[in-house]
């Protein structure tokens, strides 16, 4: 479990929610709102164990509190979430619902942790309404939430919205090499696949079949100078789970080229490293490339829609 001290990137709500707890002014209810990724359940349950461990600025991880809730045994810490693909069910309400008469039972706080409340639905979200609109003292509601639209807009107005900023491109390289122990380059890399988020967590178990196929400049040199390959190139690509983030991934990698190419005709720079792409050809293949995500997000023919961009990708190489 995280604290404050180690979420990056979230510094204006944390001082917030710090000055909250340290002026005991903590709302009956905080939304936390943001894409995917971003950090949500992490800082919420920061926020949790700070107000737990009763420190002021931050959960000091050697008192006894910090230790059970470490462990998820603190009897007051509640942490809820439907069921994976499924919505709220009303009984697992109702039954959060049947201790909220009676006492915190280790301090003066019970704190209820709502993890994805958009699947909440109406049933829920009204049978919820009731214990935000008067909940017992000392009982904090924390709701996490990748959408608002999808919350009951009576819910929303009783709660303190935290809207969570983007990840820099750098903290999620840092948070995959120190959380899932990645080298840098490899961290840096899927970070490129995320949108200023940790979204591309959920990609970590595949990463390897991945990494083997995000570098750009070694799809191009078998488009330009082995064309025979290419059939087996694509039966290859074909079998990717995550084929469009690769692709997507190619197209951030030409984008990138194609800001260099700009700057370097202001500046002349020689790095006989870098693949040497001119700006038609990077154009064009951004151009194929949305068209390929496109095309496979509307679940067109894999295997086709892969053949085509390479022999496209040939084409534009060689014009
Ligand atoms: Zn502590």
């Amino acid at each position: 479990m995280k604290n404050f001290r180690d979420i990056k990137d979230q510094d204006r709500l944390i001082e917030r929610l710090q000055e909250d707890i340290a002026k005991h002014q903590m709302k009956h209810a905080y939304l936390f709102i943001g894409p995917k990724g971003v950090g949500k359940r992490t800082l919420a349950q920061a926020f949790a164990k700070t107000i737990f461990c009763g420190q002021s600025g931050d959960a000091c991880d050697e008192c006894d509190t910090c230790r059970i809730l470490e462990h998820d045994n603190h009897p007051d810490s509640y942490l809820m979430r439907p069921e994976p693909g499924k919505d709220y069910r009303i009984d697992a309400i109702r039954e959060m619902q049947r201790t909220m008469p009676y006492k915190p039972v280790a301090g003066d706080y019970r704190v209820i942790l709502l993890d994805e409340a958009e699947k909440l639905g109406a049933t829920c979200g009204n049978a919820l309404l009731k214990s935000i609109e008067e909940p017992p003292e000392g009982t904090i509601f924390l709701l996490v939430s990748s959408s608002l639209d999808a919350l009951l807009p009576t819910i929303v107005s009783r709660c303190q919205i935290m809207r969570l900023s983007p990840l820099t491109s750098e903290s999620v390289t840092e948070l995959f090499v120190t959380d899932y122990g990645m080298d840098h380059e490899q961290a840096a890399m899927l970070a490129g696949l995320s949108s200023q988020s940790m979204e591309a967590a959920d990609y970590v178990a595949e990463a390897d079949e991945m990494m083997d196929w995000l570098d750009f400049s070694e799809i191009d040199r078998t488009v330009r100078e082995r064309p025979h390959e290419l059939w087996d190139l694509s039966q290859s690509l074909e079998k990717l789970d995550r084929l469009t983030q690769v692709i997507g991934y190619w197209r951030k990698l030409l984008r990138d080229a194609l800001v260099r190419s700009i700057d370097e005709k202001i500046k002349p720079m020689l790095d006989s490293e870098e693949p040497v792409w001119d700006e038609e050809y990077i154009l064009t293949a951004l151009d194929l490339m949305s068209e390929t995500i496109a095309a496979l997000e509307q679940r067109a023919n894999k295997r086709m829609t892969v053949d085509v961009l390479l022999q496209r990708l040939r084409i534009a190489a060689n014009a």
